[in-house]
């Protein structure tokens, strides 16, 4: 498995500045030094730019529940506008703590062990910042989501992966590969179930296989368990509820996927109370707080169970009809088992086309066919194995209204037939 170190001195002999380290770990960085925006920004500009649909970006196009609205409103009319606690407000920290007794049956202590974030990217880049150094290895799986690899560069340490393979059971971990991958500078590793892009929700088998490696080379782990709700049938296993596991586990979710309000930012993590105060030690220079009245709205919807399974049934219908019409297109989609996304093997489509890749194909996506999609190698190391073996893939989103996905099959449709 390649390792890719935070990179070395540049010719001025001074290093890299951290936002160049940050760039470079998220395949930002040219090589004349110029920096992209992140895929995503790029893809959402494309898709406003050209009046294309956007199956790119990962956001609702319908917002959560009235109630929950209605919330914030009246948190913002009763005042609750200055500073909310640096740790998060009482409610929605003892809010997550009876979420996770009663789906998981894990006991957190509200006080100690939670930790409220300006969602979940907060949580994780200060839990990288906070717990992890140059010399240090972290360990992600591959495809990963950015702000992962984004984080590990920021913090210095090095990147190392494991990878996703795609087969008939969807993309599988490759646990030997996982094995070979950790080193006695294995410091942390950085999972994420239900897994952004791939959909992938990791079996028991596969999480036992990281929870042994964890415990073999004393690693933390961080779980990004943002879409822990948005499942299809699989059951989601956190893995602080692994044996051996829980004292060792920072876990991190959001309310943006479980409760479409991606816009809030209001996430939280919870773990050991020295590791919760190792990283609230750097959030509260990061943000110190946010979102005072979302808060209070956020803790009102945790109790709520009823707004994701439903949202995830919908989903699940929503999936089919994507992948139906991707399948029609002449693209071979790997089911996703949870999250927003499905990633579609575009080998076909690409020969009819004679474009090159995944990157080429949606660079033309909008014109070809009023569509905006991401190329999996986004979610890949410039150049790596994994970024080899999905060059064709692209991942689409289903998180918009039916009537939207049904245009986007009918648009995808006619790809490589030619414009009248
Ligand atoms: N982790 C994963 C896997 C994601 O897909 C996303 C974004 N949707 C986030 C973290 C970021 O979550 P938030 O918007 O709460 O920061
Ligand atoms: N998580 C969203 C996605 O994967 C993107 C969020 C962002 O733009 N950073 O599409």
């Amino acid at each position: 498995m390649d390792a890719h170190p935070s990179p070395g001195p540049d010719s001025s002999g001074r290093g890299q500045d951290r936002w160049q380290a940050t760039a470079s770990a998220a395949g930002l960085l040219a090589d004349d030094g110029s920096v992209a925006v992140t895929i995503f920004a790029e893809m959402s500009a494309l898709a406003v730019r050209t009046g294309a649909i956007n199956l790119g970006q990962g956001f609702p196009d319908v917002d959560g529940p009235e109630y929950v609205k209605q919330a914030a409103i009246q948190a913002i009319e009763a005042g609750r506008n200055q500073y909310a606690p640096g740790d998060g407000v009482p409610e929605l920290r003892q809010a997550v703590a009876d979420h996770q007794k009663r789906h998981y049956g894990l006991d957190v202590d509200p006080d100690t062990e939670v930790l409220v974030t300006t969602g979940a990217t907060e949580a994780l880049t200060a839990s990288v910042l906070a717990l992890t150094r140059p010399g240090d290895e972290v360990l992600t799986l591959e495809p990963f989501y950015d702000s992962h690899a984004a984080a590990i560069g920021m913090s210095g340490a090095t990147h190392v992966t494991a990878p996703l393979v795609p087969g008939p059971d969807g993309f599988r971990l490759d646990v030997e590969a996982l094995r070979a991958a950790a080193t006695d500078r294995l410091r942390m590793i950085l999972l994420n179930s239900p897994h952004n892009p791939t959909g992938t929700v990791l079996t028991r088998d596969e999480l036992e296989a990281v929870a042994a490696v964890a415990r073999e080379h004393d690693a933390i782990v961080v779980t990004d368990e943002v879409y822990e709700h948005l499942t299809f049938g699989a059951e989601h296993i956190p893995v602080s509820t692994l044996p051996g596991m829980a004292e060792r586990t920072l876990t991190i979710s959001s309310s943006g996927k479980t409760f479409s309000f991606t816009g809030w930012k209001v996430g939280w993590l919870h773990g050991p109370a020295d590791l919760v105060t190792a990283v609230r030690t750097v959030k509260q220079y990061l943000t110190y707080t946010s979102g005072a009245p979302f808060q209070p709205a956020i803790a009102q919807a945790l109790a709520d169970d009823d707004t994701p399974r439903d949202l995830a049934a919908s989903l699940a219908s929503r999936r089919d009809l994507l992948c139906a019409g991707l399948e029609t297109a002449g693209f071979e989609v790997t089911r996703p088992a949870g999250t927003y996304f499905v990633m579609a093997d575009a080998s076909a489509v690409l020969a009819r086309l004679g474009l090159r890749d995944g990157v080429e194909l949606c660079r033309r996506l909008p014109e070809l066919a009023g569509v905006v999609a991401i190329p999996a190698s986004a979610f890949c190391r410039a150049g790596s194995p994994t970024a080899q073996a999905l060059a064709n893939h692209v991942r689409f989103t289903f998180v918009k209204r039916e009537e939207v996905l049904r245009d986007a099959a009918t648009r995808l449709a006619g790809l490589g037939v030619p414009l009248s």
